[in-house]
Parts: C-alpha cells; sequence; structure tokens
C-alpha cells in the first residue's frame, strides 16, 4: 500500500512540516503489473502476501476488483508492506519501502506450481525476497512457461535469476545501473550476453528492443499530455505481457503497451488509471 503525504517541501532530519493531503493507494509493482495485465484482458493470479492488518483486505480486495484470482496470496501475521512516500510541490519524492508481509514471500505454497505451469507467463519484480523470485523463475522454466523479470527495485542480480529470464523489461535508468551503459543501445546489447530478450522503457521517448540474432529496434510513445507518470512501466509490461501471450509480434505487443502506458499516464493515479482493453484498442491504432 503506497501511504503518500502530499507536501510544499519535505522535512529535514528533525523538522516536522504540514502536509497538505494524504492518501492511501494500493501500490507495489506486483500488484500494478498484475492489475494492468487484467484490465488488459489477461487471466491473471497473483502471487504474494499481505499482512492481517487492516491494509491486508484493502489490498486484496483492489486486485478482486480488476478480476485478479488472488486464491494464491497469503494472509500472513504481521503488517502489509508499505511504501512511505513525501510527494513536494516540485513533484519530487522519497520513499521509505517497508517490505512486511512481502518479506516472508521466500518460497512457493502449494498450488503455486501448478497455477505457474498452467500460464503463458509468470511477470516477476524484486520487491519480494529473492529466493521466493528465483523459486517461481525455477518452476515456470520447469514447465516451460516465458519468465519476464522487471529489474526494479535496481538490484545486481544473481547469475542464476539472469539464466531463468526470458525477457528482461527495465526502465533506462535500471538499464544503466545494471550495464554501466547509459545509451540504451549499448545497454541492450550487453544484456543480450546475459537473457535473450530485452524491451528497455524510455519514457517518453517509447522502448526499444532487442533480441539475439535480431537488428534492435525502437517503437515510439504515443504523444500525449503526462500528469502523473507513476506506474508506466508497470502498465506497460502487464499489457505487453498479455499481447506477448496472445502471440501477437514484438512490435505490435509494445505499440499496444505503449498505448496502455499513454492512456494511463494522462490520468491520475496508478492502478486507477489502468486502461481496460476496449480504451487501449481505442489508442492503438
Ligand atoms: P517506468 O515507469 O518504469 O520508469 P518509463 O518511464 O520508461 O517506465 O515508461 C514506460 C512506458 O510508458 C514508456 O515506454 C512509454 O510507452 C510510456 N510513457 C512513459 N512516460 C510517457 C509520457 N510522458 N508520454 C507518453 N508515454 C509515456
Amino acid at each position: 500500500m503506497d501511504l503518500v503525504a502530499y507536501t510544499r517541501a519535505a522535512p529535514h532530519r528533525g523538522e516536522t512540516v504540514s502536509g497538505r493531503e494524504f492518501r492511501t493507494v494500493p501500490g507495489g509493482k506486483g500488484t500494478n503489473q498484475a492489475i494492468a495485465a487484467a484490465r488488459a484482458g489477461g487471466a491473471v493470479a497473483m502471487i504474494g502476501a499481505v499482512g492481517d492488518d487492516d491494509l491486508g483486505p484493502r489490498l486484496r480486495a483492489a486486485l478482486e476488483g480488476a478480476g485478479v484470482d488472488t486464491a494464491a496470496l497469503r494472509t500472513v501475521h504481521g503488517p502489509s508492506g508499505i511504501a512511505h512516500i513525501v510527494v513536494d510541490d516540485d513533484g519530487g519524492n522519497s520513499i521509505v519501502v517497508v517490505p512486511g508481509a512481502n518479506g516472508t514471500v521466500t518460497g512457493l505454497a502449494p498450488g503455486d506450481e501448478e497455477r505457474i505451469a498452467a500460464a503463458d507467463a509468470l511477470l516477476m519484480q524484486l520487491e519480494l525476497p529473492m529466493e521466493g523470485v528465483l523459486a517461481g523463475a525455477r518452476a515456470a522454466r520447469a514447465r516451460g512457461v516465458r519468465t519476464v523479470l522487471t529489474p526494479a527495485p535496481a538490484q545486481p542480480l544473481p547469475d542464476e535469476l539472469l539464466a531463468l529470464t526470458d525477457l528482461l523489461v527495465p526502465n533506462e535508468h535500471e538499464a544503466a545501473a545494471l550495464t554501466g551503459h547509459h545509451v540504451p543501445r549499448r545497454a541492450a546489447v550487453a544484456f543480450l550476453d546475459l537473457v535473450p530478450e530485452v524491451v528497455i522503457t524510455l519514457g517518453e521517448a517509447g522502448s526499444l528492443y532487442a533480441a539475439r540474432g535480431v537488428e534492435p529496434f525502437t517503437v515510439p510513445a504515443l504523444p500525449v499530455r503526462a500528469v502523473d507518470t507513476t506506474a508506466a512501466g508497470d502498465t506497460f509490461v502487464g499489457a505487453l505481457s498479455v499481447a506477448a501471450g496472445e502471440g501477437r509480434p514484438m512490435a505490435d505487443a509494445m505499440a499496444w503497451a505503449a498505448a496502455a502506458a499513454a492512456h494511463a499516464v494522462q490520468r491520475p493515479g496508478a492502478s486507477s488509471s489502468m486502461p481496460t482493453r476496449e480504451e487501449i484498442d481505442t489508442l492503438h491504432t
């Protein structure tokens, strides 16, 4: 759950400031991607955990409201995962993430393996413990299920996780942090030593695709007026995975995902601004 306080300027150490507004918004990269994929028309199941606090049922309800199957979402004793976010009037933010229940997902529970086996793709982000992510990736690979990894928050990636990743989808900052290359094309080529396919998202500059044996290409973003780019990347990955799972060619899937993200950035909010399949189709020409 994102706990967001809006204030003129963020407090310095030892200082207390008055804020203007406070909101609790269901979030986290896993939840955002699950909701994005479900709204884009995918059949989505979420593996993860919420706490037995009062945030847990709200998080579960947000997923279910978007049509996400939460049978594999555990409720564990303790607090739900939160991001404590201070947004200042310049749009800058400072964030403290406390994993809470997410920190308990160190492996698969009974039934998770079958759920993964039944899927077209397993979407992974790095807001669960690495052991948990690896357990999911191993199960997917063993059953021939495509693995899609968003390497965020950026951190060094274990060799085993890279070896188990079919499609890596970093944003340009994560790509630079992971490869040391600030030119996206260079970063993409460097990634191909590690994974077979990569899509680097470039904000309003679109996205870049590279795969072994294929000439890299860029797909533009839609020229829209962005009011809130929170979760643009998660919306993109959710929609991309649905389109790719339907067997659409990558260039088309990326353009459809760009339409989904363009819809989301024109409205405030993260999961609340994610488009339905019909809304994506309207923007995608
Ligand atoms: P993240 O949210 O992970 O930082 P990006 O900022 O790269 O990811 O955005 C992901 C995708 O969302 C982009 O590839 C693009 O299609 C879309 N997008 C992001 N910002 C804008 C924008 N200002 N205008 C239009 N599309 C955008």
